[in-house]
């Protein structure tokens, strides 16, 4: 059934022709389909409170899960980095996986290689994967940095990437100098958030090895977290920008995944200087836009580097004001004017706005920080949650989070749903009234 060149249909409008109606038909009287009114009956049924009791009563199953595989937030803090090219020991299957969600969602060409474990790297280990993939990646694709990371496989059979890592480099796949920064990145446990997190640790504390300087650059670090949304990055780079403070941005990913449209292909745009990386170091302090996609991170920068390391997620009114006197007092420089004008234009906004938000209620699914965030936000709007979801959420975030919402009128009413996925959402929000 080919798509008619001259009206090209969206698979949602295509799957309503004739052909394909016909076709569906077909298949279900093949595979001896349920009758309609025996579907619709269930349908509804799934809608009931009979449904959901079952449905949070389920232990050992997750449907439509709302988090990612470990590897794929390291391969997100790898691609901030200026040529660093991800390198996933492990199965093909998974890296497809991460380079297509990533590529699908930013619409840009996401690089990543896999050391293509097979069955006999499962018996056997995969330190030759190892070996010839690194020196294929070198060669190939001429990257300034390889960031390691593994897949669950890698994880069960108990590969070691240090001792790997040393030995292909004994072996000549890449210069012995040259920067292989690693994470261990076991998906059974945390999520994408976590992988970020440990690569992050990775491929700082491999930068900074012996660059510790007796006096501080005077710098600023950013670590943006886990934020898929690039626009927030380039927004804290204007703010600097106005507070005329010299900053480094660990891990500036907003270039590769926006990229400018030059008609040339260039397979790492942008990315922070590995110098400026290994510089970070001697920086004044640490300023991290997340919390729970950084735990690990920020121990080890507040602990080896021996500086401040400060939480602050400018998300809505308050916040953004936290954010700003906390600039200014690590740096000593005023609020810039121009920001204080957009604080008014955006309360403005805010009370201009406020008979379409005022007293609506929502829910909301997502990762710890940017829920945090974005529920201090809406409940300074006046909107009320009433469902909040949660699925890599951990006990330190519900705590703060109850915290948040037992400090406004408008977050009595919310409940949180620690560690469920989107089917139990799907329930919560047929039943929203209950
Ligand atoms: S859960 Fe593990 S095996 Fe599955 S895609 Fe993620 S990394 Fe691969």
């Amino acid at each position: 059934m080919p798509q008619n060149p001259d009206k090209i249909q969206d698979h949602v409008e295509l799957f309503h022709q004739p052909e394909y109606k016909q076709l569906f038909q077909n298949k279900k009287e093949f595979e001896n389909g349920h009758d309609p009114a025996e579907v619709e009956r269930v349908a509804e049924w799934t809608k009931s409170w009979d449904y959901r009791e079952k449905n949070f009563a389920r232990e050992a199953l997750t449907v439509n899960p709302a988090k990612g595989c470990q590897p794929l937030g390291a391969m997100f803090a790898a691609v901030g980095f200026e040529g660093t090219l991800p390198f996933v020991q492990g199965s093909q299957g998974c890296v497809a996986y991460f380079r297509t969600h990533l590529t699908r969602h930013y619409k840009e060409p996401f690089s990543g290689v896999s050391s293509s474990m097979t069955e006999d790297a499962a018996v056997f280990g995969g330190l030759q994967n190892m070996i010839d993939g690194l020196a294929n990646s070198y060669t190939l694709y001429k990257p300034k940095m390889i960031a390691v990371c593994t897949t669950c496989m890698a994880e069960v059979i108990g590969d070691d990437l240090q001792a790997f890592i040393t030995n292909a480099k004994n072996a000549g796949s890449v210069p012995q100098d040259f920067p292989v920064p690693y994470a261990h990145t076991p998906s059974f446990v945390g999520s994408h958030i976590t992988g970020y997190d440990n690569m992050m640790k990775g491929i700082l504390s491999t930068l900074t090895a012996g660059k510790k300087k007796s006096t501080s650059n005077g710098k600023i670090n950013f670590i943006s977290g886990f934020d898929t949304y690039v626009g927030n990055l380039r927004e804290v780079k204007r703010i600097a920008s106005l507070f005329g403070i010299d900053y480094t941005i660990l891990s500036d990913n907003s270039d590769y995944l926006d990229a400018p449209n030059t008609g040339e292909f260039d397979m790492y745009p942008g990315g922070t200087k590995l110098e400026d990386a290994a510089d970070a170091i001697n920086a004044k302090a640490t300023v991290v836009l997340q919390a729970h996609s950084t735990p690990k991170t920020r121990e080890y920068i507040a602990k080896e580097w021996k500086q401040d390391v400060v939480v602050s997620r400018p998300w809505g009114i308050k916040a953004t004001d936290e954010f700003l006197v906390k600039l200014s007092e690590l740096t000593g420089k005023p609020i810039p004017e121009e920001l204080e004008i957009e604080r008014g234009r955006a309360v403005d906004a805010m009370t201009d706005s406020h008979a379409w938000v005022h007293g609506k209620r929502f829910a909301i699914y997502g990762d710890p920080d940017l829920v945090y965030s974005v529920v201090g936000f809406m409940l300074e709007l006046g909107a009320e949650p009433v469902h909040i979801l949660v699925h890599n959420s951990n006990e330190v975030f519900e705590k703060e989070l109850q915290a948040l919402l037992d400090s406004s009128p408008f977050g009595k009413e919310a409940k949180i749903w620690a560690g469920k996925d989107l089917w139990h959402l799907r329930s919560l929000m047929r039943l929203l009234s209950g």
